[in-house]
Formats: structure tokens, sequence, C-alpha cells
């Protein structure tokens, strides 16, 4: 095995790219398809001040390498979700890694920031797990762009993770999911500007950007995640792409790049059809903090905050 570039001995093979590579010549790929991105879609302007969330896991230890290395200013971002064991470990990796690299990183606790824990959430919520957690987590996030002043707030979401949401929202027309499935959501009053670098990585990639490069990786597994769909539609475009080699990419990057030449994928007035009796039309704020907002008057967070101190009497 050769390195395609350089004909030394690779170390890494790609499926998705169909590329073998030396671990330097890796990095340039992988450093090649995320400037892509940035460029592409307008994500970022030279050495602009970025806030990553970081978790532990692999996509987003990965981004944190990777867009130092392509030279942004990076904060990173953990949020301690507050799931005992799990979380305190996930913590522990991601502070014990900035230490040893010298690298800024604020870690703020979920429950502490909110007022309330994922349990208690969850009773007063009918979201499922995954989509809960995704909501506060995004909230949270958004909040913290602002706070410290970063020119957009990222997250490691890569080609697997967009493809199999692209997959979800489109079987359920969840229209207005759909309308934000882009790898840059700019910035608004109240809203920090949201990117997603690694879209045109898959999970081998980012899992072997890792290993190459050094970088822990927390493998527990969230106690919460079991039964997620999208865990299933991430092993069906498996399936799929095992059989047809590329679809996944074609398949996402056809979406988004339809949605970057301004074509919508529905006929022509669907929004407005579709939601003509919202009252959001994707600009309404919290009245209480500013989030945007497809409920009326108040942010889901803002309205799971009433509920759990008690002044509204239904869950739902
Ligand atoms: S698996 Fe689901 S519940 Fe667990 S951290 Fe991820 S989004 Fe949250
Ligand atoms: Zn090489
Ligand atoms: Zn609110």
């Amino acid at each position: 095995m050769k390195c395609t570039v350089c004909r030394e001995p690779a170390s890494v093979k790609t499926q998705h790219h169909r590329g073998l590579f030396c671990r330097d010549h890796f990095r340039d790929h992988v450093l090649r398809q995320v400037s892509r991105v940035i460029d592409r879609y307008r994500l970022l302007a030279p050495g602009e001040r970025v806030l990553l969330g970081v978790s532990g896991g692999k996509d987003s230890m990965a981004a944190w390498d990777i867009l130092r290395r392509l030279g942004y200013d990076v904060l990173a971002f953990h949020i301690n979700n507050g799931f005992g064991e799990h979380s305190a470990q996930s913590e522990a990796l991601v502070r014990e890694f900035a230490a040893q690299r010298g690298w800024a990183l604020e870690i703020v606790s979920m429950t502490r920031t909110l007022g309330f824990d994922f349990e208690t959430a969850r009773l007063h919520s009918r979201r499922p797990a995954c989509g809960l957690c995704g909501t506060l987590k995004r909230y949270v996030l958004n909040q913290a762009g602002l706070r410290f002043h970063c020119d957009a707030v990222a997250t490691g979401h890569n080609l697997d993770d967009e493809s199999a949401l692209l997959l979800g929202n489109l079987l359920h027309w969840h229209d207005e999911y759909l309308r934000r499935q882009y790898p840059l959501a700019p910035a608004e009053p109240g809203m920090a500007r949201k990117i997603k670098p690694l879209v045109r990585l898959t999970d081998e990639e980012t899992r072997q950007y890792a290993a190459q490069f050094c970088i822990p990786v927390f493998a527990g597994r969230c106690p919460h995640s079991r039964g997620a769909t999208s865990h299933a539609h991430k092993r069906i475009l498996a399936g799929i792409e095992r059989e047809f080699s590329g679809t996944i990419a074609q398949f996402y990057f056809g979406y988004v790049e339809r949605v970057r030449a301004g074509r919508p994928v529905a006929p022509p007035g669907w929004r407005r059809e579709a939601r003509a009796d919202s009252p959001s039309d994707a600009t309404a704020r919290c009245a209480e903090c500013g989030y945007k907002t497809l409920h009326r008057d108040r942010c889901y967070v803002c309205t799971l905050k009433r509920r759990v101190a008690g002044s509204e009497a239904h869950a739902g």
C-alpha cells in the first residue's frame, strides 16, 4: 500500500475519497476537505474567532485540531450534560487534552446553566431524548457564542451525521428542519452564526484523523442514545453506500447545492403554503431571551424553564 501522492508507505485508506495516504498527505487531504467547505459555503473569514462545541467524541476532537491547524482562533466549549459517570469521563478527557496542548477551553454544566437537569427536562417534554438534548445544547452553545463574542459557533457534524439527518427530515417532511439543513446559518439578532465545517468528512475519516494525530477520543456510549433514529438512518445509508459507492455524498451535497443555488426542492411557494398558519415565519424571537423560535412568543427552552418552575400546568 503506497501513498497515492508521494509513493511512500500508506498508513490510511479512505473509502469515501478512495485514497491511500501517508500520515502527512492524509492530514493535507483532511485540511483540504474542510477548507473547501469553509470557502464554498462562506463559513469563516481567515483568522476569525470560533466557539467550537467539543463533546469529547471523535468529530469535535478532530475539528478542534483541524480548525487550529487552519489558523482559526478556536475557543473550545464543553457542555457537561449531567449524565453521571458518562459526562464526568468525557469532561475529564476534554480537560486533559486542552491542558496537554495548552489550548483554550470553557466548560459549563447544562444543569447549572439552564436551572434544571436533563431528567427533569424530560419529564416536561414529549421530545425524544436526543431531540431534546440537541435543542438544549444548541441553545447553550448559541448563548455562549454571543457571550464570548465569537464570530461563529461550530460543531463537528460530519457527512454521515448530516446525511442521516437529511434522510430523517425527508422521511417525515420536517419542512422547518429541512430549511435549516445547510452548513451555514448566518448570524441574526440574538443568534450567533452556526457552521458545520466537517461535512465533507465521513465517520471513518474523522476516526482515522484522531488516531493518526494522537487525539484522544471518548468512546463511552451515551446512556440516552439507545433507539436513536439517527443511528438507524445511518445504518440504512451505510447499506446503500456499500451497494452504490458515493451515494451518501451525492444525496447530501445534491440537496445542499440546490439550496445554495436558491432552488427550492419543492414547488415554488411551498414555504408560505406549508406554514401559512405559523406566526413565526422563522423570524419570531423569544420575548424572554431573544432566541429565534417557531413558537408564538417564547422559545422552547424558556417554555421548559416555566414548566419546570411550575408556572405552567401542562407538559407537551
Ligand atoms: S446521544 Fe443523544 S442524548 Fe446522548 S449526548 Fe448525544 S444527543 Fe444527547
Ligand atoms: Zn504521502
Ligand atoms: Zn427564550
